[in-house]
């Protein structure tokens, strides 16, 4: 028997009909009623002339189209592209035109972005939501409706890819990471075997893009839960959803947990009915863990990345505090190990990048076999980030390799500044970068986003480093800016800041 993610829906829908499975946007549905859409879904594509391999891409945010496409081209051994749609029109033209996309779904939303690359895209099989359908495309919905809610023949499975997941580019183009389904059966039972038992409704306020709120997809369906989707996320809309819904585990990015902190509940916010919330994909300030801490919520970070389709090692809950800035160690069927740059393990509590062994490993990057034997070494992920690990197997991970600062010989990882530099109460958000310094090689610049009615002055920040950071960490220059250019899962778009501040 193979295994194939569309199946799962089908099982659940057999075993469960009448669960909740998706609430989405105001709107609700069983398993039985979410297993049939994916089968119209697969039927109509199915009629289209979509066959196995074929790719399908999505622009679109958090909505029930994604699952029925995620489950139905599953049932077909068909592939989903779910695209960035923070991204620029030529880089989701990039994206389409690379995957060689046979159709395009695109949301409302995203409307004018289709509009301004159509002429240049691959397929003009384009699909939208919606009652307004704009003169290049088809209704989605019509599409739906003419498909049977019969169960397909369900084709492919095991080492077929289910999805193509483009990493965010933060370190270059972006490169279509190929995750199966048997890596997503993998992880989802990585998370359970890890995890245990985590109550039975989760709330996502992640972008469907990404794996962060993809991972834990399987996952629900497979334990039988029931998945509460923010179509976008809003800091008020998900206190409130934790408090109506009944959740039991939420999943997060640090900038998800610092909005939440500009919402007026949050002061008086009850946490205890919440099982497990899990943070994750950026640098997690330890001063973010605390605070959360303090409410009563222990925040649980985890380490995951696109190519190991997602989760690799999580903290317990009980060493969440005691260990705070640590991912914890290496998940159930994971391993990990620290290397050098000639490839040797380093010893314990020493920096070295961080390799990851996995039963749930991306296939390869689309099209990109140099990429993908430079990542994939004798099965190890090797994952650019640095890290250190603790005499009890804790990892705590520094930042990315590439990111790394050198200031007179010392290495400097702009991580550490900014979770220093967080702490200070006058303080939003920084984002640390090198650049060129004649004395130095590089210095450490800081660009920093005050809070509402707060003053500081470059000098006065590098004062109140004095005793919180060695010398050579301690910014040599400081910019005040509106805002840090970040990806949708808040990791800090480093490229960006570099052409915009390295000067
Ligand atoms: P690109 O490689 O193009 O920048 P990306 O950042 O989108 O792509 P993802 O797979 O989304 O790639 O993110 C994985 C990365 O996120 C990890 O390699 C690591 O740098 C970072 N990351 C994930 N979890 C944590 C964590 N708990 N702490 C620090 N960094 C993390």
């Amino acid at each position: 028997m193979q295994i194939n993610i569309g199946s799962f829906l089908t099982k659940r829908a057999q075993h469960s009909p009448n669960m909740e499975a998706l609430v989405i946007g105001g709107l609700r549905f069983t398993y039985k009623e979410l297993n049939e859409r994916s089968n119209r879904l697969a039927n109509a594509m199915k009629s289209a002339g979509i066959e196995p391999g074929d790719r399908v891409a999505y622009l679109g945010l958090n909505e029930t189209e994604f699952f029925d496409l995620y489950f139905g081209l599953g049932k077909l051994g068909a592939i989903l592209v779910p695209v960035n749609f923070r991204l620029a029109p030529p880089e989701v033209l990039y994206i389409i035109n690379n995957c060689e996309a046979s159709k395009v779904v695109v949301g409302t939303d995203f409307f004018p972005v289709i509009d301004a690359i159509k002429g240049d895209l691959c397929t003009n099989s384009i699909y939208a939501l919606g009652d307004s359908i704009p003169e290049w495309a088809q209704s989605y919905s019509d599409f739906l409706a003419s498909g049977s809610p019969d169960e397909p023949v369900h084709v492919g499975g095991d080492d077929d890819t289910l999805t193509i997941l483009y990493t965010s580019g933060t370190t270059g183009k972006p490169k279509g990471a190929e995750l199966t389904h048997a890596g997503y059966f993998h992880e989802a039972v990585n998370l359970r075997a890890t995890l245990g038992d985590v109550g039975t409704k989760m709330l996502m306020p992640l972008p469907l893009f990404h794996i962060g709120a993809l991972a834990p997809v399987p996952h629900c369906v497979q334990f039988g839960m029931t998945m509460v989707f923010q179509r976008a996320f809003d800091p008020a809309e998900f206190l409130q959803l934790l408090a109506t819904e009944n959740i039991s585990w939420f999943g997060s990015v640090p900038q998800v947990l610092m909005f939440l902190r500009s919402v007026p509940q949050f002061e008086t916010f009850d946490w205890s009915s919440i099982r497990m919330a899990l943070v994750y994909a950026a640098p997690v300030p330890v001063t973010l863990i605390k605070e959360f801490a303090e409410k009563g919520m222990n925040v649980r970070q985890l380490y995951g990345m696109t190519e190991c389709t997602g989760p690799a090692a999580v903290i317990d809950a009980d060493k969440a505090i005691v260990k705070a800035g640590s991912t914890g160690p290496a998940m159930f069927h994971c391993d990990i190990k620290l290397v050098d740059d000639k490839g040797e393990e380093v010893p314990t509590g020493e920096l070295g990048e961080l390799l990851l062994l996995t039963t749930h490993p991306m296939k390869g990057y689309w099209n990109n076999p140099e990429a993908t034997a430079s990542t994939i070494i004798d099965g190890w992920i090797h994952s650019g980030d640095m890290a250190k690990m603790d005499e009890d197997g804790y990892l705590y991970i520094l930042d990315r390799k590439k990111d790394m600062i050198i200031s007179g010989g010392e290495n400097i990882y702009p991580a550490e500044v900014e979770d220093t530099l967080l702490s200070h109460p006058a303080i939003a958000d920084v984002g640390v970068i090198g650049v060129q310094d004649e004395k130095w090689g590089e210095a450490v610049k800081a660009v920093i986003v005050l809070n509402k009615e707060q003053s500081l002055t470059q000098d006065e920040l590098i004062e109140w480093c004095r005793d919180k950071l060695a010398r050579f960490k301690t910014p040599k220059q400081v910019v005040f800016a509106e805002e840090i250019p970040r990806t949708p899962t808040g990791k800090i778009l480093k490229r960006i800041l570099r052409d915009q501040y390295n000067q």
